[in-house]
């Protein structure tokens, strides 16, 4: 059965830590053995593994996005989101993870992150252990 976690962002772009949302929606699941897909129905945000010890590491990425998409470049979609769409399309919708023992398996250092690209929104993340 596919869970829903809502998420609130504060900024136009944000990386939110969600890693312990998700880890109580496995824990409490019921499937001990398997695979958690963490999904995004958004099309302005993403979802992404990486390093949660130092914070500098997600400000790298995010700036690395704005320089690689700068919000204010020539774009064909008129909604004025353009970079939101393509920074969304590089992080990916979804992120799977293997479950053992009702936790997720991550190596030490990696966190799931929740990609805002055009906030501040209210979003969702939907989630399936199966
Ligand atoms: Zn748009």
């Amino acid at each position: 059965m596919t869970q829903r976690i809502s998420v609130r962002t504060t900024s136009r772009t944000q990386f939110l830590d969600i890693t312990h949302e998700v880890a109580e929606v496995v824990k409490s699941c019921g499937v001990s053995e398997g695979i958690c897909t963490v999904y995004v129905p958004h099309t302005t945000a993403g979802i992404t593994i990486n390093e949660n010890a130092d914070p500098d590491v997600v400000r790298d990425i995010v700036d690395t996005l704005e320089r690689l998409v700068p919000r204010n470049a020539v774009y064909h979609h008129i909604e004025g989101n353009a970079d939101a769409h393509v920074k969304a399309s590089i992080m990916g919708s979804s992120v799977t993870v293997l479950v053992e023992n009702s936790r997720l398996v991550l190596g030490t250092w990696q966190g799931i992150y929740f990609c805002e690209f055009d906030g501040p929104r209210h979003r969702q993340v939907y989630i399936r252990v199966s």
